[in-house]
């Protein structure tokens, strides 16, 4: 320490200001003339190239060095080169993936799998009518009628029984009748004609606003109806992108979503050319990190995402902390309620968790600045309608597509359909008015009863609690659940859902963590007891199989095992195009 001041105090400072300023200026015309003689030695043309050249590589060297800071910042040191070490092994994968003996060994396995889709999915029959091309003459009425029956008894999953996780969000014989009717009277409706239809302006108008009540918006609250949930998350993506781009002239746009996030954010990303940072979870509650959230805000974030619930845990993220972020750094906040819909709306109405409190999720907050629900699913409205709202008008403008100059004339179209089924409306609007505050309220509560009485099970019963955990603390009508760690060489969890699968039971498959999750709508209320049983005698049979069998004989444990290693993932994708292109052999 004193040898330290010593060797401070033994420079010569200078004595005055003067003296400073004229060091500094020697300093910089020495400088200055040794950087202009290096460009304008020979030519000043070559030199002022030169220059540009280099000014371009330090404003280039500059973003790549402030984007490499920018995400050791968000994901941390260890984070990075978590995340860099993934990426390297992936490409060396892919590469080797492209050796000749092991891409014949992998494409063999790829057809032998993919043909077993084919074989399950497409499900013909002999005496069915077939129409690779248009029959040259109409057929009769009579024989569509009863072919379409035909069609409809192919073998498939026993939705009406209530054995399928979420899929079939039926609202009752008597509201399909309705809605039939609402279909048959509004047939050749389309949106796009409001001067023709004027009828249907008004309905789609008073959807928005009965939807926009029930979470809470503001005076200035405004939406608009789309075809689902993923088109409601696209135009809220494409929102955020137009408003990002207008006000803070944001050109290279990034969206911050938890893992848990609908695949529809993902899609809005890929489409719209946005980077998404997918940011974890809180090991205790599963609701997103919010320290990690705030790490990766910056100059180019566009969008907040949360869900109330999400699609995998059904657990509802903590959407008033991310109100907070999205006030303090002036960012637009998503929630996306589409599985939610008119059950998480209604938690506090019916008081179906007594005097617990319900978190916050909506308007209310006043960070939120756009809210989707999905009516088609616990709206109970035919399948093709949902609904996205924002918080004002300036939001909303930023979904729209204008273009005044077109040769067909002036054109605007609100959201991403040009031509939209009117029928499909007016079912949503018939639906919504049918069913009133209490009937949702009712059917909230009978949901959600049935959920909570699976999850105290889950939790109490022996066998359950035993080798099973509730991922977070579901409250709304979705239960998840995995092993538990200690049981985790007892049972494997995808085993115990094909066992299920083999009693009729359709739980859906997660990943990372491995899991299996039921989403219970009104059809599942009266099975619940037979749910229950079922779990408890095919988990213990799945215990059974792991002690005498010591290797997972599960076609699911088989798929998930390609799609969760980086080495066979582009063999998942590969797998998954396989399966989309069955859907369109005839
Ligand atoms: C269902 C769902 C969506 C939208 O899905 P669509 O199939 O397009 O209606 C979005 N988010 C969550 C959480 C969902 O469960």
């Amino acid at each position: 320490m004193n040898q330290l001041k010593l060797k401070f105090s033994s420079i010569e400072a200078p004595q005055s200001f003067d003296e400073v300023t004229t060091l500094i200026y020697s300093l910089i015309s020495t400088t200055k003339l040794a950087v202009l003689q290096t460009y304008f030695g020979d030519s000043k043309l070559w030199g002022s190239l030169r220059l540009v050249r280099d000014i371009w590589i330090a404003y280039f060297l500059y973003n790549k060095i402030t984007d490499i800071f920018t995400i050791i910042w968000g994901y941390g040191l260890i984070g990075s080169i978590k995340r860099l070490w993934r990426a390297i092994n992936a490409s060396i994968f892919s590469f080797v993936m492209t050796l000749p003996p092991i891409k014949r060994k992998v494409d063999k396995e790829l057809e032998a799998t993919i043909e077993k889709i084919e074989t399950s999915l497409m499900q013909n029959d002999d005496k069915l009518l077939q129409f690779p091309k248009l029959p040259e003459e109409g057929i009769s009425k009579e024989s569509i009628v009863e072919e379409l029956d035909k069609l409809q008894h192919l073998k498939h999953s026993d939705w009406n029984n209530g054995r399928v996780s979420g899929a079939v969000y039926h609202g009752g014989e008597e509201l399909l009748d309705l809605q039939s009717e609402a279909y048959h009277k509004y047939a050749v409706a389309n949106q796009l004609h409001p001067d023709v239809f004027p009828g249907v302006r008004k309905m789609e108008a008073e959807i928005v606003s009965m939807v926009l009540d029930i979470f809470n918006a503001p005076e200035t609250g405004c939406g608009s109806t789309t075809s689902g949930g993923t088109e409601s998350l696209l135009l809220t993506g494409l929102a955020a992108r137009e408003y990002g781009k207008k006000n803070k002239g944001i050109i290279k746009p990034e969206v911050i979503a938890p893992v848990t996030v609908h695949a529809g954010i993902d899609k809005a990303c890929s489409y719209f050319g946005m980077t998404l940072h997918k940011v974890d979870l809180d090991p205790e509650t599963y609701q997103v990190d919010i320290s990690k959230v705030k790490r990766l805000i910056n100059k180019n974030t566009v969008l907040l995402v949360g869900s109330a619930p999400n699609y995998p845990h059904g657990i509802i993220d903590n959407i008033e902390e991310l109100s907070k972020l999205a006030l303090k750094y002036n960012i637009p906040l998503h929630v996306d309620a589409c599985l939610g819909s008119f059950i998480v709306s209604f938690l506090e109405r019916s008081k179906v968790h007594g005097d617990r409190p319900i978190p916050k999720f909506d308007f209310r907050l006043p960070g939120v600045t756009s809210i989707s629900c999905d009516t088609h699913k616990y709206g109970f409205a035919p399948k093709g309608s949902s609904i996205i709202m924002y918080r004002n008008s300036k939001l909303r403008e930023c979904q729209y597509y204008i273009s005044s100059s077109w040769t067909g004339g002036m054109y605007g179209s609100p959201t991403l359909a040009g031509s939209r089924p009117g029928a499909l409306m007016v079912g949503c609007w018939a639906t919504l008015v049918k069913f009133g505050k209490d009937g949702y309220e009712e059917s909230c509560r009978r949901i959600v009863d049935a959920t909570m009485q699976l999850k105290s099970t889950l939790k109490t019963e022996e066998t359950l609690s035993k080798y099973l955990e509730i991922i977070g603390d579901p409250i709304a009508s979705v239960i998840a659940f995995k092993v538990k760690e200690s049981e985790a060489t007892n049972i494997n969890i995808y085993e115990l859902g094909d066992l299920l699968n083999s009693k009729g039971w359709h739980f859906a498959a997660l990943q990372n963590p491995a899991g299996l999750h039921f989403a219970l709508t009104r059809l599942t209320i009266p099975v619940v007891p037979e749910l229950i049983e079922d779990l408890i005698s095919s988990t213990k049979e799945a215990v059974q199989k792991r002690v005498s069998n010591n290797t997972v004989t599960s076609d699911t444990a088989a798929m998930y095992g390609v799609a969760g290693s980086v080495q066979t993932s582009g063999v998942a994708d590969r797998l998954i195009v396989g399966f989309l292109d069955t859907l369109y052999k005839v």
